[in-house]
């Protein structure tokens, strides 16, 4: 585990309410990426927080892990897979290390993991994600936008970043506008987003 300024994760899941991006479904891109068959073969959602993304995409057939920081998270992931007879596997693990996992995947998908790095750890996420990813495999990360007016929630990421943080042996092939669901701040009840295709390789 590497020391590092952030928000203790697991608070994020003990208090009573849920956290915003914890809506008990998954993020509609991703379950249009689903839909589009795009959620394949050996899957990691890195930061998968409570893990419906990924028991989204284990429920189509992906063979799925899931790792959170948060012990919490990865419990109540845990408790959903066998809720609902699914056979995903959830670990407590580190983003920022995820070669430790001695796992080799075809998929990658991010929801809202990106955007919380500082810059410096930013390049290790990128690092750790190429340790995992078998070249020619594909990265789905959706991350807060520099479009997102005003100041709650995480650090804004303009287009342009994560085409430089992928542009050393990766393969950037889109970042389109889209939208994250989350649980109301105030009265918002979604949060403008990137979501990028970037292939390894
Ligand atoms: N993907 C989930 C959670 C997004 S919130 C969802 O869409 O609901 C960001 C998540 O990243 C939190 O669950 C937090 O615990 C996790 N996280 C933050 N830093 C991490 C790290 N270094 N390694 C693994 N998980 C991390």
């Amino acid at each position: 585990m590497t020391e590092r300024a952030h928000p203790p994760w697991d608070d994020s899941y003990t208090g009573g309410t849920p956290a915003p991006w914890d809506i008990g479904r998954p993020q509609p891109a991703f379950a249009r990426l689903a839909d589009e068959g795009r959620l394949t073969g050996r899957l990691l959602d890195a930061g998968c927080g409570t893990g419906e993304n990924a028991l989204l995409a284990a429920s189509r057939g992906a063979d799925v892990t899931g790792i959170d920081l948060a012990p919490t998270a990865i419990a109540r992931a845990r408790e959903k897979a066998s809720a609902r007879g699914l056979a995903a596997r959830f670990e407590v693990a580190d983003a920022l290390d995820l070669g430790r996992l001695g796992l080799t995947v075809d998929t990658v998908i991010d929801s809202g993991v990106f955007h919380v790095f500082g810059d410096g750890d930013r390049a290790r996420y990128v690092a750790s994600l190429a340790a995992v990813l078998r070249p020619g495999g594909a990265c789905y990360l959706m991350c807060f936008s520099d479009r997102q007016p005003g100041t709650f929630g995480p650090r804004r990421v303009r287009a342009d970043e994560l085409r430089a943080a992928f542009s050393d042996g990766w393969t950037v092939e889109s970042v389109t506008a889209d939208t994250f669901d989350i649980n109301p701040v105030n009265v918002t009840t979604q949060a403008r987003a990137w979501l990028a295709v970037i292939r390894r390789g």
